[in-house]
């Protein structure tokens, strides 16, 4: 493992916490939790590089926590994020960090979403808002939000907010909250705005950076499966069934609850798993391993902890089923597999947020990982009608096969049927309890994941389907797998200018280039307060002193309404429906220069 501490009792977290953390399955601190907490419990600024996947969430949520006074329902921390998605995911995770704490009570708030509810929650009062920058400046600019009492500001995803256009309503956000308050700026990389943002605003920050060790990993075929369209455990077994060399797996993930979780869910269909975790005292983790080797167990689900130093030749399989905290821990993770001259093989399951981490990996052990294509139903189905052919073939080679070949005989003259027939019947009560064809539809193919492009990946993105904190309906509806809209052209596309197709209305803004403005800001702008997911945002054309903009037709009201009010770079766009002729912007405005297609 990549951190020597070994415990979340060693950097100071209070019993509460700690036992909060027990009680959510967390074992031992992700690297970046190990450096981070202890810093911010000592009340220093911080900047964090660090990306989804990392543990950051808790690195700052933890410390956070610490300082709250539940019995002060104001505003003690405000933690500012690029999208409403993940302002939702960071307030889930502080919710949950709050088991112990009674009344304490966070707030998502972002664009989007009605403010006649957000006044509401706003007047009953929150101790921590997480948000995103366009409604959290615009509430204070309102004074609906008041940050007197704040000990606490992070910036998550700071690269994030400057790539959406977002950066200088952090700065005025920056500007406008009380100077005595503690600071941890959270980003993936640091460009010289985010540095700069850091320099001005931070007090003498601590840094703290999360290595990423290079590392070869040979003789391990790695390949790795876009976590979309179906839940990760029909996945799973879906993969560990066509896999050709597969003898034994161990399976990875991040919580002791989780091992038990998944143990559970493997046996009910009929693996022979088990789960290996800190809980398990050293005599019985000896077991599980013996099991493994011995082949009475083929899968075990392991923490990171409870797997170190585990050497058992026929594990055929690494399955990291939540994607690893740093690039060490995958290497240490995948060197279960491929011991003693074998091949191994590391199977790792990516969310679409998750894709940094993928590409990090990729360069640490300076090896592609190559998607993997789910075995589709077929494929399944083919698999198990060979295992099935193979085993009646062995039977046929077995003595005594007369005495049933003399009853298949009976069976057939005295149900007038052919010995084909009684045969299938045979099939059929030998395959009882275990079909061979399994139920449920294909998922559609996943879309590629592009980059490091979180907004594009948004969709589908979540690995398990339960409602979310604060989530309300998005814009357009995703209650199904499938989008409703055909994905649009790029944003960037400068062909002709052509009517909107399908399900596409085009509006006009009053912001162009003459603002400063760029394509992705006004991406950024619209996917926050209307809730419209990048992806269904349709062509958008820059023109000196206005834009157009395709959006999906049959906006609700509220999302039109929160469009009207809606500012790029401080401008207030006042979306309409356009009239059609780009000179018709804005009445009688004259465009300066040819429209920028
Ligand atoms: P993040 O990088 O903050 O988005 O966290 C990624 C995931 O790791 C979340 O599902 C967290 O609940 C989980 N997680 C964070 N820290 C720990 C930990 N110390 N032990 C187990 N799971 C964790």
């Amino acid at each position: 493992m990549s951190t020597s501490v070994e415990s979340f009792a060693d950097l100071g977290l209070s019993d509460t916490l700690l036992q909060t953390l027990t009680q959510i399955g967390y074992e031992t601190p992700s690297p970046i939790q190990a450096q981070c907490i202890p810093v911010l419990l000592e009340g220093h600024d911080l900047i964090g590089m660090a990306q989804t996947g990392t543990g950051k969430t808790a690195a700052f949520a933890l410390p956070l926590m610490e300082t709250i006074d539940v019995k002060l329902m104001k505003p003690q921390a405000l933690i500012l994020t690029p999208t409403r998605e993940l302002a939702i995911q960071v307030a889930e995770a502080l919710q949950s960090y709050a088991k112990n704490l009674p009344g304490f009570h966070v707030l998502p708030i972002y664009g989007g979403q009605s403010y006649t509810i957000q006044l509401k929650q706003l007047a009953r009062g929150a101790h921590v808002i997480v948000g995103t920058p366009g409604r959290v400046m615009d509430h204070l600019e309102r004074k609906t939000l008041n940050l007197d009492n704040l000990k606490t500001l992070v910036l998550d995803e700071a690269d994030e907010m400057l790539r959406m256009g977002f950066i200088d309503d952090v700065e005025w956000i920056l500007e406008h909250t009380p100077e005595q308050h503690q600071t941890a700026l959270f980003s993936a990389t640091m460009p010289e705005q985010i540095r700069r943002v850091a320099q001005k605003y931070l007090v003498e920050p601590r840094e703290i950076k999360i290595k990423s060790a290079t590392a070869t990993v040979a003789a391990i075929r790695q390949v790795y499966w876009q976590v979309s369209g179906m839940h990760k455990l029909d996945a799973l077994t879906r993969i560990l069934e066509v896999e050709d060399d597969f003898d034994a797996a161990i399976i990875f993930v991040r919580t002791k609850t989780a091992t038990v979780e998944l143990a559970d869910k493997l046996n009910a269909r009929g693996y022979a798993a088990a789960a290996l975790n800190g809980d398990l005292n050293q005599q019985m983790r000896e077991r599980v391993i013996e099991q493994l080797k011995s082949g009475a167990l083929d899968i075990v689900i392991a923490t990171d902890v409870a797997a170190r130093g585990i050497d058992v030749p026929r594990i055929s399989h690494v399955v990291n089923y939540d994607i690893p905290y740093d690039t060490e821990a995958y290497v240490h993770r995948i060197g279960r597999t491929g011991r003693a001259g074998r091949t191994g093989n590391a199977i790792l399951f990516v969310a679409p947020r998750e894709i940094r981490m993928l590409r990090t990996i990729e360069r640490a052990t300076r090896q592609p990982i190559a998607p993997l294509t789910l075995p589709s139903r077929a494929d399944v189905t083919n698999k198990r009608v060979a295992g099935f052919k193979e085993k009646v073939a062995e039977v046929l080679n077995a003595e005594g096969l007369e005495f049933f070949a003399n009853i298949v005989s009976q069976i057939a003259e005295e149900q007038n049927v052919g010995a084909e027939e009684v045969a299938a019947a045979l099939a059929m009560m030998a395959q009882e309890g275990k079909p061979l064809q399994i139920a449920g539809e294909d998922p559609p193919p996943a879309r590629p994941m592009r980059g490091d492009d979180r907004r594009q990946a948004s969709f589908g993105e979540r690995d398990e389907h339960r409602p979310r904190f604060g989530e309300r309906p998005a814009f357009p509806d995703r209650g199904g797998d499938k989008p409703r809209f055909e994905r649009p052209r790029d944003h960037e596309d400068r062909r002709q200018r052509t009517p909107p197709t399908g399900d596409m209305v085009r509006y006009r803004i009053d912001v162009g280039r003459e603002h400063g403005v760029q394509v992705k800001d006004i991406v950024g702008a619209i996917a926050n307060e209307a809730g419209i997911e990048s992806r269904f945002i349709g062509r958008i054309a820059l023109y000196e002193e206005s834009s157009t903009i395709e959006l999906p037709a049959g906006m609700p009201s509220e999302a039109a309404n929160a469009l009207k009010r809606t500012r790029v770079r401080g401008v207030p766009i006042n979306l309409r429906p356009d009239e059609g002729r780009p000179d018709s912007a804005g009445g009688e405005r004259k465009f300066k220069k040819k429209p920028n297609y």
